[in-house]
């Protein structure tokens, strides 16, 4: 059973996979799912900011241009994460 259990990103133990707390060391576990959510937001902030940025004129495009930013680096960042935690877990 090789997925059955994960290790702790902090202390390193095994723990089950669906634990969300460690409980050697108590440290909450990071969710796959979480880092799915910040992508998904990320590129509907993404979308959206493009839309009001080239649709619309004033605050709402100042707007735009903010949701653009702040969408792609949720992106980019969740991506990130995900990737960065994948290669320490082949690592180890
Ligand atoms: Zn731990």
């Amino acid at each position: 059973m090789p997925n059955d259990r994960v290790r702790c990103v902090d202390c390193r133990e095994p723990i089950p996979s669906d634990a969300r707390v460690c409980p050697h060391c108590e440290t909450v576990q990071p969710s796959p799912l979480v880092d799915v959510a910040v992508v998904v937001v990320g590129v509907f902030a993404f979308a959206f900011g493009l839309l009001l940025a080239t649709q619309t004129i004033g605050t709402s495009r100042l707007l735009g241009f903010l949701l653009l930013v702040v969408g792609f680096g949720l992106a980019v960042g969740g991506y990130t994460r995900h990737v960065d935690r994948q290669a320490g877990r082949r690592a180890r």
